[in-house]
């Protein structure tokens, strides 16, 4: 019989080397601040479905955008967009984390292959607003 690995509960704890990671990446202001600036530019100019290469942020709650300039649908103009205080899409999990305390602490809030949502509210008018979809693979770090 093989011995499969057990499939442990939602509430699993972050490995050492993994709650280290997450650690590291919170510590490096020049890892984040190059993802965000990759990341801009890959919302801000990249068309639909293509793919892209970036060092990814371990932890889910680390992967997000400050702030990208786009095309106002309301304002008729390019403004600059940035993440809403509450989230229409969130990941199921983020019910079990209060919004104080966005501690990445268990082995599902890490960055995982999946998609994510990424909302983007204009910050002139706060109407006009962009959903991206992002298919993050971090097998491929992309
Ligand atoms: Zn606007």
């Amino acid at each position: 019989m093989d011995s499969l690995p057990m499939q442990r509960g939602p509430y699993e704890e972050l490995n050492i080397s993994e709650l280290n990671r997450v650690k590291e990446w919170d510590a490096n202001k020049e890892a984040q601040a190059l993802f965000q600036a990759q990341f801009r530019e890959f919302i801000e100019s990249k068309p639909l479905y293509s793919n892209f290469k970036l060092t990814l942020p371990p932890g889910r709650t680390q992967f997000f955008l400050e702030v990208a300039r786009l095309y106002c649908q309301v304002c008729k103009t390019f403004q600059p967009f940035r993440r809403p205080d509450v989230s229409q899409w969130y990941h199921f999990n983020d019910k079990n984390l209060r919004v104080s305390d966005k501690q990445i602490m268990r082995a599902f809030d890490l960055l995982k292959n999946c998609v994510y949502p990424v909302e983007l509210f204009c910050q002139e008018c706060h109407r006009g607003f962009y959903d991206f979809f992002i298919a993050v693979s971090v097998t491929h770090g992309s």
